[in-house]
């Protein structure tokens, strides 16, 4: 499975949106890649590792 940002291109058709909540619940999820297109390792560490 692979996270993709809202709008990203390689987000498969009809996938569901998710609030920053749930994406952080499904970030921390074995086996759960982050897309690296769309920017969202970077936007989920601003939440993950606040400083
Ligand atoms: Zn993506």
């Amino acid at each position: 499975m692979i996270l993709h940002a809202a709008g990203c291109e390689d987000a498969p058709k009809g996938d569901p949106a998710m609030d920053v909540l749930e994406a952080l619940d499904y970030a921390r999820m074995p086996g759960v890649i982050l897309c690296k297109e769309c920017g969202v390792p970077e936007f989920l560490d601003r939440f993950l590792d606040p400083s």
